[in-house]
C-alpha cells in the first residue's frame, strides 16, 4: 500500500461507489462522457487494451491517419519559430521510436521547451494528422517518464521498473490513456476490502486470482506474467457471471405458467402428418419431439431452431401450430417483410391443403392491408376462429388481439429484438409459448452466450433430393472482363428455362442507404457508385442476349402490393430475372430459380451472401451462384466473399464470420437484441471458457437457486442486469 493511499484513507469505496465521489465531479463527468461509466466497478473493468514496456518502441512507421494513438517514443530535437503569417510561436518536437519519426506541434507554448528536452521519453498521445505529407500530432496530451524514478542501475528495482508493463487504455480525444491510468490508480487505492463472485472452490480449481488481486495486476503489473494471470482471472469471472445471470433469467421464464399444448388423437395434426407427400428428415423429427415435449408442459417454451436454408423450418413450426390447434389454440407467426409474410401465408395453405386450411383459416395480417380487409382479418384473430395468423410486426399492435394465443413462432429472430418478443408474450392470456426459428447457423458459444435463456434445436440434415449449388467467386480486380461472362451464364440458365436472380446492394446509384445491410452485417456507408437495381436494369434490358426475356425489378421502395405482385409473378415462371436489392434476403422459395448473382458481394456480410445463396437449388434444379466483386485479393472484404464460395456449411461459415469480423461486432445489438456487450471475453476464442464457467454456473445455482449463499455473485448479477437496463432505455 502507497503512502498516498493511507493519506487518502484507503477503504472508502465499493465497486458501486459513484465516481463523483470517489474522483471528484469534473473527472467523473469526462469519464461518464467518454464511456458512460458512473461508478468505481465500472471504471474498474475498463481494462487495458495492451501493455506497452519502457524499453519497448512502438512501429511509429505504421501509424494510421486520423485515430487517436498512444506510443511510447523519444525526443529527438525541439524547435521553436515564429510564425511568418500571423503573430504567435509553434513549437515544434521530433519524437522517435526507432521506426519512424513524428513531429509534435504546439502553437504559443513555448514553455514546453523545458519540458520536451532531448533524450527524453514518455507515452504521447494525440489524433495523427498529415502536415505536407508528414506524420504529425497537433497538441498532444503526453506524460514523459520521471527521470529521477529509475533507482540506481545494477539495482533489482532497476529492472523492476525498466520492466514494468504500462497499461494502454482505450481512450478517446479528450481522456488520454495515462489519465485513466491516474484516476483507476486512485480508485484501486482507495477501494474496500471486496468479496468474490467466484466462490473459493471455483477459483482455487482453476488457479484463479482473487478479485481484488486480479484488478490490481490487470491495472497495475509489475511484469507481464501479472496481467497474464488477472486476464485469465477476469475473463472466466466475466463468462462466470454472464452465464449465471443467463440461467437465472432462463430459470425465471420457467416460473410463469401457460397452457400446456397437446395434439389429438386423429386430430389436425395426424390429419396433416398423413397427407404430407414426403417423409419427415430424422432431424426434423427429433426437433419436432422436442417442441412436442416443450409445448406439453404448462411452462412456456422458449425454443430457437436452427437449420440451414432450406432444412425444412417451416414445416417443423407449422406442425407445432397443428399441435396448438388441436388444443384449441391460436398461433401467430412473425416475418420480417411484408413479402415474407405474403409469401408464408401462401405456403402455409398450399402445405395445409384445401379441407386442413378451411378448417384453420390462416390469416394475413399486415399495415398494408385495405381497412376492410385488415377489419375482417381482426375479427377472425379476436374470434378465434383463424388459428393462424400471419404478419410482421404489425401483428404487435395494440389493435389485434387473439382469442387463445399459443404459440408464436418469430421467423428470423435476427429482425426481432428481445423487446418484440416480450410484447408479443403479453398478447396471450397466459403467455404463449415462443418458438424462434433462423438460419443463421449460430455457433455453440455464441448460442450459450447471446441466446443462453433460450433452448436450441439444430437442423443439420437437408431433406433429400436436392441438386446443390455451384459458387464461385468472379474477381474484377484481377479480370475486370469477366463481367460481361457472367450475364452469359445468366442468360443461358434462362434458355434452360430456369430464372435468376440478380442482388445488388442499391436501388439506384449513390443511394446504398435504402438497402444498407443489417447493422454489422457489412460497410453500407463506404458505398460509392457502385452496382445498383437501376443500373443492372438498365444493363441486363439493353443487352443482346436479355432481348425477349422477362427481368423485373424488386426492392423495398415498391408498395406492397407491388412487391407481392412481382413475387407471384416470379413464382409462377412469368418472369426469369428478378434484379433486387436483399428484400429477397430470407425465404424466398423458388423451385426453379437456379442463377443467383450477387454483384458487388463484397458490400455483403457472410451470413447475408450465404442467405441468398439459399434461395436458388431448392428443387431438383442445381443451383449457381456468382458472387461479383471488385475487392482486392487479399483484402478482408475478398476474403469474406471467398469463405462463402468456398463452403456450404453454414457452421463453418458462421465460425469464419466470427474470426473475420471486428471484436465486439459478434454480439451487435441487432444480434444480442441489446445486451451488454463483453468486456475480456470473445465468443470466438474463448469457447471453453464459456462452457466450463456455464457448467460451474450451473452447479451453483442446483444448490443455491436464488444465490442467498452467494451474495457477491448475486451483487455482480445485479450490477450486469441493472447496466443492462441503463442500456436499454437510454436507448428509449
Ligand atoms: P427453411 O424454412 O428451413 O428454409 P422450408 O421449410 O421453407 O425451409 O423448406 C424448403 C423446401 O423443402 C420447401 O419447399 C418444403 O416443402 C421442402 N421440404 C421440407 N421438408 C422436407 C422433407 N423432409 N423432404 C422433402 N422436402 C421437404
Ligand atoms: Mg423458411
Amino acid at each position: 500500500m502507497t503512502a498516498e493511499a493511507d493519506a487518502a484513507g484507503a477503504g472508502r469505496f465499493t465497486l458501486d461507489t459513484r465516481l463523483s465521489g470517489a474522483l471528484g465531479g469534473r473527472t467523473a463527468q469526462a469519464v461518464e462522457r467518454a464511456f458512460g461509466y458512473r461508478t468505481v466497478g465500472e471504471l474498474l473493468a475498463h481494462y487495458p487494451r495492451r501493455y506497452a514496456l519502457r524499453g519497448e518502441l512502438t512501429a511509429l512507421a505504421s501509424l494510421p491517419l486520423d485515430e487517436n494513438v498512444t506510443i511510447v517514443a523519444e525526443v529527438l530535437e525541439v524547435r521553436v519559430r515564429e510564425m511568418r503569417q500571423r503573430r504567435g510561436s509553434i513549437l515544434e518536437a521530433k519524437i522517435s521510436d526507432g521506426t519512424g519519426i513524428l513531429t509534435l506541434t504546439f502553437f504559443n507554448q513555448k514553455w514546453r521547451e523545458q519540458d520536451l528536452r532531448p533524450g527524453r521519453r514518455g507515452i504521447f498521445a494525440g489524433k495523427v494528422g498529415d502536415y505536407r505529407g508528414a506524420r504529425q500530432l497537433a497538441h498532444p496530451d503526453y506524460e514523459l517518464f520521471d527521470d529521477a524514478a529509475p533507482p540506481a542501475a545494477g539495482d533489482a528495482a532497476a529492472k523492476r521498473w525498466a520492466e514494468a508493463p504500462i497499461p494502454i487504455y482505450p481512450a478517446t480525444g479528450t481522456l488520454a490513456s495515462w489519465q485513466l491510468a491516474k484516476s483507476i490508480a486512485l480508485l484501486l487505492d482507495g477501494l474496500d476490502e471486496i468479496d468474490d463472485p467466484v466462490p473459493s472452490e471455483v477459483r482455487d480449481s482453476r488457479s484463479l486470482l482473487t478479485q481484488r488481486r486480479a484488478l490490481e495486476a490487470i491495472h497495475r503489473p509489475d511484469a507481464e506474467a501479472d496481467w497474464k494471470a488477472a486476464r485469465r482471472t477476469l475473463r472466466f469471472t466475466e463468462a462466470f457471471v454472464l452465464q449465471t445471470a443467463l440461467l437465472m433469467r432462463r430459470a425465471e421464464l420457467r416460473t410463469h405458467s401457460t397452457t400446456a399444448r397437446h395434439p389429438s388423437a386423429g386430430g389436425l395434426l395426424e390429419r396433416f402428418d398423413d397427407a404430407l407427400p414426403f417423409s419427415l428428415t430424422d432431424d426434423q423429427l427429433a426437433v419436432g419431439r422436442e417442441i412436442a415435449d416443450d409445448m406439453g408442459e404448462p411452462v412456456p417454451m422458449n425454443r430457437l431452431v436452427q437449420g440451414e436454408v432450406g432444412s425444412g423450418k417451416t414445416i417443423v413450426a407449422l406442425r407445432a401450430m397443428l399441435a396448438v390447434a388441436d388444443s384449441g389454440g391460436q398461433s401467430a407467426l412473425l416475418a420480417p417483410t411484408e413479402v415474407l409474410a405474403a409469401q408464408h401465408l401462401r405456403s402455409i395453405a398450399r402445405m395445409l391443403g384445401p379441407d386442413l386450411a378451411t378448417a384453420l383459416m390462416p390469416t394475413l395480417i399486415t399495415g398494408q392491408l385495405p381497412a376492410a380487409e385488415r377489419r375482417k382479418a381482426l375479427l377472425r384473430a379476436a374470434a378465434g376462429q383463424s388459428r393462424i395468423v400471419v404478419g410482421t410486426h404489425a401483428l404487435l399492435g395494440e389493435t389485434v388481439g387473439f382469442a387463445d394465443l399459443g404459440l408464436v413462432v418469430v421467423d428470423e429472430q435476427h429482425r426481432f429484438g428481445v423487446e418484440q418478443r416480450e410484447a408479443l408474450r403479453l398478447k396471450g392470456r397466459n403467455p404463449p409459448h415462443v418458438l424462434v426459428l433462423t438460419a443463421t447457423p449460430i455457433p455453440r458459444t455464441v448460442a450459450m452466450t447471446v441466446f443462453g435463456d433460450l433452448d436450441v434445436s439444430t437442423i443439420r440434415e437437408l431433406p433429400a433430393g436436392r441438386a446443390g449449388i455451384e459458387s464461385f467467386v468472379v474477381p474484377l480486380a484481377e479480370r475486370p472482363g469477366w463481367r460481361g461472362r457472367v450475364w452469359e451464364r445468366l442468360a443461358e440458365e434462362v434458355e434452360l428455362g430456369r430464372q435468376g436472380f440478380v442482388v445488388c446492394p442499391a436501388i439506384e446509384p449513390r443511394l446504398a442507404e435504402d438497402a444498407a445491410p443489417p447493422e454489422g452485417e457489412g460497410d453500407a456507408d463506404d458505398a460509392g457508385p457502385g452496382a445498383s437495381v437501376a443500373s443492372v436494369l438498365a444493363e441486363l434490358t439493353g443487352h443482346p442476349r436479355f432481348a425477349g426475356k422477362r427481368v423485373a425489378p424488386l426492392h423495398g421502395r415498391m408498395s406492397a402490393e407491388e412487391k407481392d405482385r412481382v413475387m407471384r409473378a416470379f413464382a409462377a415462371g412469368e418472369l426469369d430475372v428478378l434484379v433486387a436489392t436483399t428484400v429477397i434476403e430470407v425465404g424466398v422459395d423458388v423451385p426453379n430459380a437456379s442463377a443467383m448473382v450477387v454483384v458487388d458481394a463484397d458490400r455483403f456480410g457472410v451470413s447475408q451472401l450465404h442467405q441468398l445463396r439459399g434461395r436458388v437449388g431448392r428443387g431438383a434444379v442445381p443451383g449457381l451462384c456468382l458472387l461479383v466483386t471488385a475487392a482486392e485479393p487479399e483484402s478482408l472484404a475478398r476474403q469474406r466473399v471467398e469463405a462463402v464460395a468456398g463452403t456450404l456449411d453454414g457452421f463453418e461459415l458462421a465460425r469464419v464470420d466470427l474470426e473475420l469480423r471486428r471484436e465486439g461486432d459478434v454480439l451487435g445489438a441487432t444480434q444480442s437484441g441489446g445486451r451488454s456487450s463483453l468486456k475480456l471475453l470473445r465468443v470466438a476464442r474463448d469457447g471453453e471458457v464459456i462452457a466450463d464457467a456455464r457448467e460451474r454456473a450451473a452447479q451453483v445455482l442446483a444448490d443455491d437457486p436464488r444465490l442467498e449463499r452467494h451474495v457477491s455473485l448475486a451483487a455482480e448479477v445485479r450490477r450486469r442486469v441493472d447496466r443492462e437496463a441503463s442500456e436499454f432505455l437510454s436507448k428509449g
